[in-house]
């Protein structure tokens, strides 16, 4: 039986926030019962397609999973065993927002599966939530992630955001040390991006000076990974930390190239060296249309794609795979080691991770 990692995409939000250009709709959640109708016949769809499907990993990203009622949760659930394999010891997890979830919810959560909770935190300073348009305060994140934790999450993560406008380092760290204090196993640090046709694209170009420059962002990266290792947290992928044996074993399905199949508006996936992804539209999908964007992929894509992914991670990719004379310069220029073949960033590398991979290339 194939062994894959399985995401699911809920493209429903409450509020769009001010960074994101995410596939996510504001103010739909009446049509969430007609798209877990969709997803059904998608996973029916796939199981004729594939065959029977063994899934170590279900991930259900968005948009706000945790908009989902817990009946639906339970629903969706039920229709991934129905149409996959599920390991007794899969790792389940679904992205919440913190401004979504209540105690009942999360138990009923649990109880449809769900062993494995990612919030949306970003800050924890109300001003920097409402310069991103988050629909929560700091308190409620706090509050969600003991709640989670009350209602039995021992596997619980929160994604944090720097280099925000108007940000400083005080802020920032303060942040990291209140996501630290809390019961959490995995946190991920992401730079903001300022994506085209966001608010916040505007807001950059009104006031080019309020967002940190790039210097900056890279030592509130320094200084966030510093007190993250003196708390046990190891970084085991560019932005990423964990306590040991609480790696994200989906995303790292992701970074090492392995089979996943994505279900839902606009979920992309990988499956036999196969790309291929559904429609963005949200309207097209309820509408049964699933749109296929396939690509397979040449030798070339698969070393381009093995490098970007894999030297985002701490284990790195086979050395014997990279050009020997740029692996070399890399590594007399302190940007990448090697050990027992395998190549991996050092510190220095991860930095400017752009230019290393661009010299691989
Ligand atoms: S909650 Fe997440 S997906 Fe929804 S608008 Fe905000 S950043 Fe985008």
């Amino acid at each position: 039986m194939k062994h894959i990692a399985l995401y699911i995409h809920i493209p429903f939000c409450a509020r769009k926030c001010a960074y994101c250009d995410f596939t996510s709709f504001p103010g739909k959640t009446h049509l969430i019962p007609a798209y877990l109708d969709q997803l059904e016949a998608e996973m029916r769809a796939s199981a004729g397609r594939w065959g029977e499907l063994a899934a170590d990993t279900v991930f259900l990203g968005g948009g706000t999973p945790s908009l989902l009622t817990g009946g639906q949760m339970k629903r969706l659930m039920d229709g991934v065993r129905r149409w996959f394999t599920v390991a007794a010891d899969a790792e389940i997890t679904s992205e919440a927002n913190p401004g979504t979830i209540d105690a009942a919810k999360l138990i009923a959560f649990r109880e449809a599966g769900i062993n494995r909770l990612s919030l949306g935190v970003q800050s924890f300073d109300d001003g920097l939530l409402r310069v991103l348009g988050r629909i929560h305060t700091a308190r409620e994140a706090e509050d969600a992630v003991r709640t989670a934790a009350d209602a039995g999450f021992t596997n619980l993560s929160v994604d944090l955001m720097y280099a925000l406008p108007g940000q400083t380092m005080d802020q920032w760290l303060s942040t990291v040390e209140t996501a630290m204090a809390l019961p959490v196993r995995h946190i991920s640090c992401y730079s903001l991006i300022v994506e085209e046709g966001t608010p916040m694209k505007a807001m950059a170009e009104a006031s080019p000076a309020c967002l940190p420059d790039e210097e900056t962002a890279v030592v509130m990266q320094h200084e966030a990974a510093r007190l993250l290792r003196a708390r046990g947290f190891s970084r085991y992928e560019i932005s990423n930390y964990a306590l040991p044996g609480f790696e994200s074993r989906h995303n790292l399905v992701y970074w090492r190239r392995g089979d996943y199949l994505g279900l839902g508006c606009a979920a992309h996936s990988l499956m036999d060296g196969e790309r291929f992804s559904n429609t963005a539209s949200l309207d097209e999908y309820l509408a049964g249309v699933r749109a296929y964007e396939s690509e397979k992929l040449t030798a070339r894509d698969v070393y381009e794609e093995t490098v970007m992914l894999g030297l985002r991670t701490r284990e790195g990719v086979p050395a014997s795979i990279l050009p020997a004379a740029a692996l070399e310069k890399l590594t007399r220029a302190g940007l990448i080691a090697v050990n027992d073949d395998r190549a991996a960033v050092t510190e220095a590398g991860a930095d400017v991770l752009n230019a290393v991979i661009l010299a691989l290339m």
